[in-house]
């Protein structure tokens, strides 16, 4: 499998390239030159088998040859086997046709646990075959750097350093990023906001001299492998359900969102996905008015929703625009000098409008549901996770199950 730019101009790059390089040269996103299709038999032939063994069969196409069976089974395995559910990621039930897809039960109960375990042994494996080593900087508002240190702590071919804004993270996730005993793993506090932390991070990258001389790495969702380990979820939960299911997905950078799409552009029997926003909502907005236009970002309870623009966006520009990399470019330079963009009706007709749905919930309405999902379940769910539940519940189609990501 060989994966191209969105911006056109990067040569493409098999998937150990990619893993290794996270952003292509010239700025753009990596994607597979095709998308891989999986057959209705061959889903339900996961019926009874284990998440790693899934996990090989979905991402086997993507990584296309570059690493052994034998290897990517072995690394699945151990990447999973951190997980304290022997489902790894179960699905409980809310309501009549309501449900959630746990994906809290890794090592740092974040749901970057499911990707970076993953990623973390697939980048040791490729560095340890090269003889080479990286070096992996990664901005964090909480949840993605204990994550990352968890995936990273003590593997021999990477060092990792984490950068988190003081006082805006929690105890648990600060403790989780600076209590590894590890000498790679490194975590940095900056004075000032998780803004502050990615431009330094997006600093370090820019700097090609600086980024060559340390083999620089991102680990963020711009980065194609941990895509593609979330895509493994989606296919299982459909295989779970047994047939065809809508998706509600608390979304911040998309992708999350976009690794559900590119499932359901592999065949799986995904419907509609409902991409949920707090009040940082410009892609609610978006899917309102066909058109993207920034504004400041405001914390809210849910900060791994605060953003400002959606990074994986782009890779789902790429393909409404058939992939025409020169186009991208263009729209998101004159999106970055303007700060707004548009497409067209007929683009929206085509891609958003049978696929997308979107909901957004204030820290009003987030509290609201996370106590009326507790007096009807019981259950305490999270405030990303409460997004999400009150999006599902005003997308709901008759018949199709709506399993909210949690
Ligand atoms: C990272 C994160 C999100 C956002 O996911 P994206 O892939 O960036 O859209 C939502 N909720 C939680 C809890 C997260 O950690």
């Amino acid at each position: 499998m060989r994966y191209i730019s969105t911006r056109g101009e990067a040569p493409p790059l098999g998937f150990i390239d990619v893993t290794l390089a996270g952003l292509a040269r010239d700025g753009g996103l990596y994607v597979p030159e095709t998308w891989p299709q999986i057959a209705p038999e061959t889903i339900a032939g996961f019926a009874g088998r284990p998440y790693a063994e899934v996990a090989v069969e979905v991402i086997r196409p993507f990584v296309g040859g570059a690493i052994s069976d034998g290897d990517l089974s072995r690394m699945a395995r151990e990447a999973y086997g951190t997980f304290r559910h022997p489902a790894v990621v179960p699905v409980s039930q809310l309501g009549a046709n309501t449900f959630l897809l746990e994906l809290f039960h890794g090592p740092t109960l974040a749901f970057k646990d499911v990707a970076m375990q993953l990623l973390a042994r697939l980048m040791d494996h490729a560095l340890a075959a090269r003889g080479e080593r990286t070096t992996v900087v990664v901005a964090t508002s909480g949840d993605t750097g204990g994550a990352a240190v968890e995936a990273f702590r003590g593997r021999d071919r990477a060092d990792l350093f984490v950068l988190y804004p003081k006082g805006r993270v929690s105890d648990v996730q600060r403790l989780m990023m600076t209590t590894a005993p590890d000498d790679n793993v490194h975590a940095l506090e900056i004075e000032g906001t998780f803004d502050d932390c990615q431009d330094l991070a997006k600093a370090c990258f820019n700097d090609l001299a600086f980024r060559d001389r340390h083999a620089l790495t991102a680990v963020n969702s711009i980065n194609f492998a941990r895509v593609m380990a979330q895509i493994v979820y989606y296919v299982a939960a459909t295989e779970h359900f047994g047939r065809e299911i809508d998706v509600t997905v608390p979304t911040g950078n998309f992708g999350n969102v976009l690794s559900g799409w590119i499932a359901r552009r592999m065949g799986a029997p995904v419907g509609r996905l409902v991409v949920a926003s707090n009040e940082n909502d410009i892609l609610t907005r978006f899917f309102e008015s066909h058109s993207m236009r920034a504004t400041g970002v405001h914390p809210t309870l849910s900060p791994s929703m605060d953003i400002q623009v959606s990074s994986n966006f782009e890779r789902l520009l790429f393909e409404m625009n058939g992939r025409d990399g020169a186009m991208t470019r263009e729209q998101l330079t004159r999106f970055r000098d303007k700060g707004t963009m548009s497409i067209e009706s007929d683009q929206y007709a085509t891609w958003i409008e049978p696929v997308f749905r979107a909901g957004r919930a204030s820290d009003h309405d987030t509290l609201a549901t996370i106590r009326s999902v507790h007096e009807t379940t019981g259950m305490q769910i999270d405030p990303h996770t409460a997004v999400g539940v009150k999006a599902a519940r005003e997308n709901l189609r008759d018949g199709v199950p709506m399993v909210t990501m949690a």
